[in-house]
């Protein structure tokens, strides 16, 4: 038998190349020498067979580096230069399984996917916290302490899930790679592909006597007050990042994220749209019709406005900068005040006097509306008589 070729050769990438590239060349590949677009070639047969155990060794993390160290005996244990690979096989032909298999070969996942060593360091999980804030407390920015519960790495076992004074073991079955060989035999070949140890359930050591506090499992779920600061603009709904806040990492992996997300209540006075603030403030008629220096409440405190005369009910007047910050920049919004005008009630009669007494000074020049109107109105009584 002829000496294996180097598996990058067979899969002509470069030795240092991607896993992207690695499996663009696999595909590629193995479509051009698949056995059921190349009937009764058995040249084809050979390449194909050649090319999926290149792609085995060199997609599976582990095993590339044993091979890029060792050659095919770093990967086959039975392989000595020019003996014979251990993919030999029979080629029986069953025309029902050719769809499973090109679905294994071509889809997704199963065959290409190698699972990742189950003893490397493994990230936490995100977590992700509602956070309620006052519109002050979003539009100023402010600390706040939140309490979470995230899995957090078990002081009495160090993280290794095995009891005190225990360590866990090599699993016997698969060698501690937690994956064991499975060979299947298929019209093109017996293809070997792995899974998960049974007996370990992949992660390839045993616990024999678990750790009593977080049972076996290395983390245990706690609950954790938290001290945030939240950003000055932040509106509701919106999410900040605290990076490594969330769930401990497995075997030495970085923690998770923190993911907080801001639950802002409506506010009695202000309302936000943007980076701009509205409010809405009262004014008697008096200080509608006169003028007047009105008080203003903004984020930033009371500020005085001065109303013009003769100010109409919906007026709205802007206060620059009065707005909102920007959450990453320099600058704020605006504050839009709105002015409504309260009709007076419950009036004493002297009062009430004063008022028909200030009408009958009154005369269409201090109500153009109302002239407008009476004005338009005469007109289509008219020619609706005429
Ligand atoms: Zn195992
Ligand atoms: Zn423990």
């Amino acid at each position: 038998m002829a000496e294996k070729r180097d598996y990058y050769e067979v899969l002509g990438v470069a030795k240092g190349c991607s896993d992207d590239e690695l499996k663009k060349a696999y595909r590629k590949l193995a479509k051009q020498y698949h056995p059921d677009l190349n009937p009764n070639d058995q040249n084809a047969a050979e390449k194909f067979k050649e090319v999926n155990e290149a792609y085995e060794v060199l997609s599976d993390s582990q095993k590339r580096v044993r091979y890029d160290q060792f050659g095919h005996a770093g990967v086959d244990p039975s392989y000595n230069a020019g003996g014979g690979g251990a993919y030999g096989g029979g080629f029986g032909f069953d025309v029902g399984d050719i769809g499973d298999i090109f679905e294994n070969f071509f889809g997704g996942g199963g065959f290409g996917t190698r699972t990742r060593n189950p003893n490397g360091p493994i990230r936490g999980n995100h977590v992700s916290v509602q956070i309620p804030l006052s519109f002050m407390e979003a539009a100023k920015g402010c600390k706040k302490e939140i309490s979470i519960q995230r899995l957090e790495r078990c002081e009495h076992c160090k993280g290794t899930g095995a009891a005190e004074g225990t360590q866990p073991e090599t699993c016997s079955v698969c060698n501690g790679t937690g994956q064991v060989r499975v060979q299947q035999r298929t019209p093109f070949g017996v293809v070997q592909s792995s899974r998960a140890c049974d007996r370990c359930g992949g992660k390839g050591k045993v616990i024999k006597e678990p750790c009593t506090a977080c049972r076996g499992m290395g983390r245990v779920r706690r609950t954790q007050t938290i001290s945030v600061s939240i950003p000055a603009g932040i509106d509701d709904g919106q999410t900040f990042v605290m990076s490594g806040q969330g769930d401990h990492g497995v075997n030495g992996g970085p923690a998770g994220d923190l993911n907080v997300t801001a639950s802002v209540r409506p506010d009695p006075i202000f309302e936000r749209d943007g980076f701009d603030v509205w409010c809405e403030v009262p004014i008697t008629f008096t200080q509608a019709v006169l003028g007047d220096s009105v008080t203003v409440p903004t984020i930033d405190g009371k500020v005085t406005y001065d109303v013009p005369e003769g100010t109409q009910p919906g007026t709205t007047f802007r206060l620059r900068n009065k707005g909102i910050s920007y959450v990453n920049g320099r600058g704020r919004g605006d504050q839009y005040v709105r002015v409504s005008i309260e009709v007076p009630r419950n009036l004493s009669n002297k009062q009430k006097e004063a008022l028909k007494q200030f009408e009958n000074l009154s005369s269409d020049k201090n109500y153009e509306k109302r002239k407008n109107f009476f004005d338009k109105l005469k007109d289509f009584m008219n020619n609706k008589e005429g």
